[in-house]
């Protein structure tokens, strides 16, 4: 498909997300008028449009200063700007969308994962500095709203691959390994041949050693919040971009599971011995930091159990060896699914665990003579108890502890 000219772009955005944003793209493109300032929409918004996907946040490109514009703006529109005057960028935000303005310009990366040091240029500079062919596209936002596809992103679209604009590309910036990853698995594309050969031998040079554990961490996050994650994290795998050897399985479903689960699910493909190994490598909040360390636990309760317990299968073992582990990470090592048979004994154990219900409370326990510093036991003992089913009912509950009572006073 070739394609000179779109029309205005501000008629696509009023068709796809409203009248406001047309609006608001239409002070900038009266502010550019004002200042004679040429703009372009850019970036995945081009990309999402010729895709004829929803238009998401805008991505916007002026050859000049950006930021002059965006005051520009700011004279007649109460709206949030945000500035970012080292690299002469700003993100317009409103309630629903956000409008990122850079100033044209080429990047110098001083050694590999650096921040890049920057120069105004002009369009051709600003769409060579980008990641993709399919990210570096333009539409002017001047009359005649020229179509500028200098870098063949159009014919990448068209034939559905992703392909990186020059070979040092990975080494400079290594997080667009995870981009290509996203694009690849979003839109089903294929990784070009050379782009693919260039993504292993960065890796293989260890590239990914060069951005900071926030970064790696944040490009994670974007993957496992991707709808196509499961192909996302299967390219992270078989690239082998982390470096810890693993395989992809494809019975892990991301797509239906719980937020709260997906970092244990990616840890969970690779080999056990290395999961510490991947938990270094990232800055975890504590929620997700908490839910790796109880799933590690758990696999080394299990892995130090798991013979006596598959022939055992004594629920009264089991419960004293997996009380303290919260039932999200029994879950997660059900859907896990690391040991077939473990998995099954797991099930096994929450289906009964989970229908248990004691009658007695603390106070109970105490008006029956316990002592407070032997309540947790003694709640042990009567679960264990019904667990085996030696025990169902209020009275018999009252008997054992009767007896436990004596017992301890003996
Ligand atoms: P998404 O839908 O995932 O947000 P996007 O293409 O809009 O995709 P952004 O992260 O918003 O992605 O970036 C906007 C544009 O900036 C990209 O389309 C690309 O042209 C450029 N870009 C972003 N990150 C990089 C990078 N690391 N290296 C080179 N170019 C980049």
């Amino acid at each position: 498909m070739e394609i000179r000219s779109t029309g205005n772009p501000i008629h696509w955005v009023r068709t796809q997300i409203g009248d406001k944003y047309a609006e608001l793209l239409g002070e900038i493109q009266r502010a550019a008028i004002t200042l004679d300032l040429e703009v372009f929409v850019v970036g995945g918004t081009v990309r999402d449009w010729v895709l004829g996907k929803e238009l998401k946040d805008i991505d916007l490109s002026v050859i000049g200063d950006a930021l002059v514009l965006v005051d520009e703006i700011s004279k007649n529109l109460d709206i949030t700007i945000v500035k970012y005057k080292k690299f002469h960028t700003a993100t317009i935000k409103t309630a629903e969308i956000e409008i990122d303005v850079v100033s044209a310009r080429s990047e110098i990366y001083n050694y590999g994962g650096a921040l890049p040091e920057i120069t105004l240029g002009n369009l051709n500079d600003d769409l060579r500095r980008r990641d993709f062919s399919i990210n570096a596209m333009a539409i002017s936002m001047n009359t005649p709203y020229e179509f500028m596809d200098p870098l063949k992103g159009m014919t990448d679209l068209d034939k559905g691959i992703i392909r990186i604009l020059h070979d040092q590309s990975f080494i400079d910036d290594p997080t667009r390994l995870f981009r290509m990853f996203r694009y690849a698995s979003r839109f089903d594309f294929a990784i070009e041949s050379e782009t693919c050969r260039t993504a292993e031998t960065a890796i293989a040079e260890n590239c990914l050693t060069t951005i900071s554990k926030e970064r790696l961490t944040h490009e994670m996050v974007l993957i496992l919040n991707e709808p196509n994650t499961d192909s996302a994290v299967k390219y992270l795998i078989e690239f082998d971009v982390l470096g810890i050897p693993g395989v992809y399985n494809p019975l892990i479903l991301f797509s239906t599971m719980k937020q709260e689960l997906k970092w244990v699910a990616l840890m969970s493909m690779y080999e056990k011995k290395y999961y510490e190994m991947f938990f270094q490598k990232f800055s975890l909040d504590r929620q997700n930091a908490n839910a790796i360390k109880e799933f590690i636990n758990l696999c080394s309760i299990l892995d130090d159990n798991d013979a006596d317990l598959l022939n055992e299968m004594d629920i009264g073992r089991m419960y004293l060896l997996l009380k303290g582990i919260p039932r999200i990470t029994l879950d997660a090592y059900v859907i896990c699914n690391i040991n077939t048979d473990l998995v099954k004994l797991l099930q096994q154990y929450m289906m009964y665990t989970d229908r248990v219900k004691i009658n007695l409370n603390g106070m109970d326990l105490i008006n029956l003579g316990v002592d407070k510093n032997q309540i947790s036991e003694v709640i042990d003992v009567l679960i264990i108890k019904t667990l085996k089913g030696e025990i169902s009912s209020k009275s018999e509950e009252e008997l054992i502890v009767v007896q436990y009572v004596n017992g301890s006073n003996d």
